[in-house]
């Protein structure tokens, strides 16, 4: 396909403010382009200096998506796999606290020959090296690179340097797209270019020329405004496209082609233009959320609501599996911390499916535990994910079995019935330094169980985010309850999936099936889930 020679490298950055979305601009760019058969990847660099987002409050930084290979990413990541249906790996996000981490250790190593270390050339060498180690193996005829932070951010120095050193290097096979903000002035009763002008000259003083440039903007621009920052840009009219508000991120992609912003790619980087991609799939998908007119409402009970992007995968896939089944998404976040006996049955009222979140720490697990009574006892559908399974087996643990100190040893640490625990073979692991299990791992289902139908398979593999584990010394109490334990890793033996057979639909699983939904392809399990809520909000 490639007619040009050679792996071509996009850069996104950013202007004037943040949460434009450059990860959405990046996911839908990629898209264009695997639409017209080119192998698309995209990573995401952030400036900040932890190591990886795995450390950091969802508050700081919402979701932390999980890469197949264990990684705890940046939720970006999840918008690139849900576009474009591909897995992301640990090279697909990187820190500038791996980065100097990597930098240090060579030092240290000796690496650099009693050499000065310094910004540049080692860390903007070290930076240039994981951008092309994603297109070096010829497993992709693009790279999308989205510089996280915005253009004049202090941080972001380093990489907008080592942007500048590629543009150079690689020529034609370089393109910088940047995403800036045209506001819209109440008062005035306008729209100024002013703050896009001043981020393309930042990006010029540090010798960048954008290619491209994508205005996001609440309303459609007319045509002089572009014409106008084009202009002062030093882009031609036809590369400066505008992104405006759409009634769902996964329209962007088609706002994008219709501007030809790939023929323009394309062209700049010398390609030939092709045919036009249909993307049917794609827009089969927003026609049935256009169309869909019955509700179904679904209740995501955690800690953290109140923040847009906690649970993005969970929303999304929630999103992506109402839509595959005709229906409008009814979506309430629950706060888990506000939930008590006496208000559980009022605020969980009209609900038709309910799910469980994860999470870490004691915080709102009470809540969660009157919740899952709650759906048990009224035979509400249920999903559990993660610390929702690990509640589940503790609920179940506290009010059938009556073992009522039941709990985590993440929450009490010294309690009798330790029904979700650290397993002896982990605890060696933790003492050497603290790690999860992180990223996929096979799962075996019972045949004849909700889950096995809902996957219509035996061998599944999901990705993990979690310490503690089903203590399986308990499988035999809980199994003469009637609890089914309906996935198991075929190596360990631990236990992945717990469902009440005698439920409508009551299933709970220990992985995050949330990480595995894209939009052509949406996970069975949230499929499954959805159709048991539809089946019970018409049977009210
Ligand atoms: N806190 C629990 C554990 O570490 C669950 C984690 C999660 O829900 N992701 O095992």
């Amino acid at each position: 396909m490639n007619t040009s020679s050679g792996t071509k490298y996009i850069f996104v950055t950013g202007g004037v403010v943040s949460s434009l979305g450059k990860g959405i601009v990046a996911a839908s760019l990629g898209k264009l382009l695997q639409a017209r058969g080119y192998r698309v990847t995209i990573q995401k660099f952030d400036p900040y200096i932890n190591i990886d987002p795995g450390t950091l409050n969802p508050y700081e930084h919402g979701e932390c998506y999980v890469t197949t290979d264990g990684h705890e990413a940046d939720l970006d990541l999840g918008h690139y796999e849900r576009f474009l249906n591909i897995s992301t790996t640990r090279a697909n996000n990187i820190t500038t606290g791996r980065i100097y981490q990597n930098v240090i250790q060579k030092e240290r190593r000796g690496d650099y020959l009693g050499k000065t270390v310094q910004v540049v050339p080692h860390i903007t060498d070290e930076i240039k090296r994981n951008v092309k180690l994603l297109g070096s193996k010829g497993e992709f005829d693009f790279v999308i690179t989205e510089i996280g932070g915005t253009v004049g951010d202090i941080e972001s120095l380093p990489f907008l340097e080592s942007v500048r050193q590629l543009k150079w290097e690689l020529g034609a096979n370089c393109l910088c797209v940047h995403l800036t903000y045209i506001p819209f002035i109440a008062a005035a009763g306008e729209v100024k270019t002013k703050p896009t002008q001043h981020s393309v000259k930042h990006l010029q003083e540090v010798g960048i020329q954008p290619d491209i440039l994508v205005l996001r903007t609440e309303h459609e621009l007319k045509e002089d405004i572009l014409a106008k920052v084009a202009l002062f840009c030093n882009v031609p009219v036809e590369a400066v496209v505008q992104s405006y508000d759409v009634p769902t991120i996964y329209e962007v992609p088609l706002v994008l082609q219709e501007q030809k912003m790939d023929e323009v790619i394309l062209r700049k980087v010398g390609l030939e233009i092709g045919e036009k991609p249909e993307l049917k799939a794609w827009k089969d998908f927003l026609k049935m959320k256009q169309e869909a007119k019955d509700e179904v409402v679904i209740g995501l009970v955690g800690k953290y609501v109140e923040l847009q992007d906690a649970y993005k995968s969970i929303d999304e896939a929630l999103q992506q599996a109402a839509i595959y089944n005709n229906r409008k998404l009814v979506l309430k976040h629950i706060q888990s911390e506000r939930i008590d006996e006496a208000n559980v049955a009022k605020t969980l009222k009209g609900l038709d499916g309910i799910v469980v979140a994860p999470g870490f720490g004691t915080r709102g697990v009470d809540g969660k535990l009157h919740t899952l009574k709650y759906a048990r006892e009224n035979d509400i559908p249920m999903l559990g994910i993660c610390l929702g399974m690990q509640c589940t087996m503790i609920e179940f643990a506290r009010n059938v079995l009556g073992w009522t100190d039941a709990n985590t040893t993440e929450i009490d640490p010294n309690t009798t019935h330790k029904v979700i625990d650290i397993m002896e073979d982990q605890k060696s692991v933790i003492n050497l330094g603290g790690t999860m299990r992180l990223g996929s791992y096979k799962c075996h289902l019972t045949q004849g169980t909700k889950i096995a139908e809902a996957y219509g398979s035996t061998d599944i593999e999901e990705r993990h985010r979690h310490r503690f584990e089903f203590n399986n010394k308990y499988k035999a109490d809980f199994e003469a309850a009637g609890v089914i334990f309906s996935g198991h890793n075929p190596d360990s033996g631990l236990v992945e999936a717990v469902e009440l057979p005698d439920k409508k639909w009551y299933v709970a699983v220990q992985y995050h099936p949330e990480y595995n939904s894209t939009v052509v392809k949406p996970n069975p399990l949230f499929m499954s889930f959805v159709r048991a809520s539809i089946a019970e909000h018409d049977s009210k």
